[in-house]
């Protein structure tokens, strides 16, 4: 093997790991030659170094995007481009467990939520490849004269930028829809998670997609993922990411060509539970609500907010369901929640745990370090939590939550929108007439009711406030990646 592979041993697979930039259906070193190191977050040591695309590597990778889209991409019928979704989809199937190591190494995540995330990844290719051939416009009747059509044509160049939190799904949300309608793509991942997503690149070149069309590159946010936000030949970039960093990207793509924004952002979402709820229902929900995932997705239920006629069971009761939350080795089959992504996030995390102690929240379980080796954070939650601390505001991030006591639903609904976010929300009820006014009240893309965290890529998934601009996922998403043409045809000889 060359240095462009790496040979990687994990507890259940050993496979060649690519190593390089992905562009043009090859791996390549870059421009400079520079490689960083990935981290296990389970044990803090070095997994292996991948190469580090710059501002240079950024320009060939487009170069070889726009030279596919106007050539060769362009002549495929769109009944193919679905056709090699599927069969990318079918080439993720075969290295499931492969795909699996990969996250729950890279990333920390346990096997049991690993496997669902290749499971939806394939699902989500699967589904966009089903749709490559039904986009199309309509035509309109606006006189006898005139054939008047729209065409539905894809954007162009595509930058997508993601994050370490589902390596592998936000690969498929944000490549399948993009290349369905016809676009190509350069897509950056994390730098904290580059493993998975040179891995199913490899896959892109087996599948039978031309050079060019899909190009996957390793890299740093301030290098290679400004340099796709700000790039003149990039025609749409699409975030997921912090709030933060999400206002740049807009920034930097105002300043360059106004290429086409979409953002994936945060959140600090309510989950709210009311007297009559299901209690042992509420308290399921309310767990994975939050301690999915260790607490890192956009959309975490991280704030419980309790009814006062239930508030002191329903604390009592989520103290003992989050202590019961296996933490540890995510290579374990029965492990829960494996480690925080990375030292800084495990640092950022503990900082808000200190802050909220200093604001005079209660710590009614956790609120510390798991171990002594890799990022491991104690499920935290706290009580006592007043609508201005930082604690209730911020989002976190991590596997920490806090509860907070209402009196009715006009309250719930005040507390529920009181932060910046508006990206999902939770409702435990028995009424249905409670559920409808307030997930019609809520001001969130999303709510889930006597659930939470249930995605699925046939739905919408999107942020109001600043939580995002747009919705991935769905038909919906088909909108991020097509613009519309209007022709109109004069069909009698008449002169104006
Ligand atoms: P981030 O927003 O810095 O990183 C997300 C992606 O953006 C990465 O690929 C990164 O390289 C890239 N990026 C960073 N700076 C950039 C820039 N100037 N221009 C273009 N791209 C850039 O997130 P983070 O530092 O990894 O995490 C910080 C916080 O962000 C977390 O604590 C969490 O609150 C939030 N976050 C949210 C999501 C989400 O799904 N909404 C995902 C990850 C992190």
């Amino acid at each position: 093997m060359s240095e462009l592979y790496a040979t990687i041993q994990t507890p259940t697979v050993k496979y060649e790991q690519p190593l390089g930039l992905f562009i043009n259906n090859e791996f390549v070193k870059g421009s400079s030659g520079k490689t960083f190191e990935t981290i296990n977050p389970t044990n803090e040591k070095v997994i292996t170094s991948v190469y580090e695309a710059n501002e240079k590597d950024v320009d060939i990778a487009v170069e070889a995007a726009r030279k596919a889209f106007e050539g060769e991409w362009s002549r495929v019928t769109p009944t193919e481009r679905g056709r090699l979704l599927v069969k990318l989809a079918d080439l993720f199937e075969r290295d499931y467990e492969t795909l699996v190591a990969i996250e729950v190494l890279d990333n920390g995540k346990p096997l049991m939520l690993a496997k669902g995330d290749v499971t939806h990844s394939i699902g989500c290719l699967r589904y966009y490849g089903g749709w490559a051939d039904k986009v199309h416009g309509q035509t309109i009747d606006t006189n006898v004269d005139t054939l008047t059509y729209t065409r539905h044509e894809p954007i162009g160049v595509c930058g997508q930028i993601i994050p370490w939190n589902f390596p592998l799904q936000m690969w498929a949300w944000k490549i399948a829809p993009a290349v369905a309608t016809g676009n190509t793509v350069v897509l950056k991942t994390a730098e904290q998670t580059p493993l998975s997503a040179l891995y199913a690149a490899k896959l892109i070149v087996e599948a039978g997609f031309p050079p060019g069309v899909i190009n996957i590159i390793s890299g740093f946010g301030r290098v290679a993922g400004a340099a796709i936000s700000s790039h003149m030949d990039i025609d749409k970039v699409a975030f997921t990411g912090s709030t933060a960093v999400g206002r740049t990207v807009m920034q930097a793509a105002a300043k360059s060509n106004l290429k086409k924004v979409t953002l994936e952002l945060g959140g600090k979402s309510p989950n709210i539970v009311f007297d009559d709820a299901d209690i042992d229902n509420a308290i399921s929900w309310a767990n994975f609500g939050i301690f999915y995932n260790h607490g890192q997705c956009c959309c975490a239920g991280s704030r419980i907010l309790v009814q006062e006629g239930i508030y002191d069971k329903f604390v009592a009761r989520m103290k003992e369901r989050a202590g019961q939350n296996k933490v540890g080795d995510p290579f374990h089959d029965e492990t829960f929640q494996g480690p925080q992504v990375s030292q800084l996030q495990f640092d950022r995390i503990m900082g808000y745990i200190e802050e909220g102690k200093a604001e005079g929240a209660t710590v009614a379980i956790g609120g510390d370090r798991h171990g002594s080796e890799g990022f491991f954070i104690q499920p935290t939650v706290f009580t006592d939590v007043t609508q201005d601390m930082k604690i209730a505001q911020e989002e976190i991030f991590g596997p920490v939550v806090t509860i907070q006591k209402f009196k009715d639903e006009a309250e719930a609904i005040r507390i529920g929108n009181g932060t910046s976010y508006g990206l999902a929300a939770g409702i435990h009820t028995k009424s249905i007439n409670t559920a409808i006014r307030v997930s019609n009240a809520l001001r969130a893309g999303t709510v889930w009711v006597n659930n939470y965290n249930m995605l699925s890529y046939q739905v919408p998934f999107g942020g109001f406030k600043e939580s995002g601009i747009g919705r991935e996922l769905g038909s919906y998403a088909l909108e991020n990646y097509t613009q519309i043409k209007a022709v109109h045809i004069r069909t009698a000889d008449a002169l104006f």
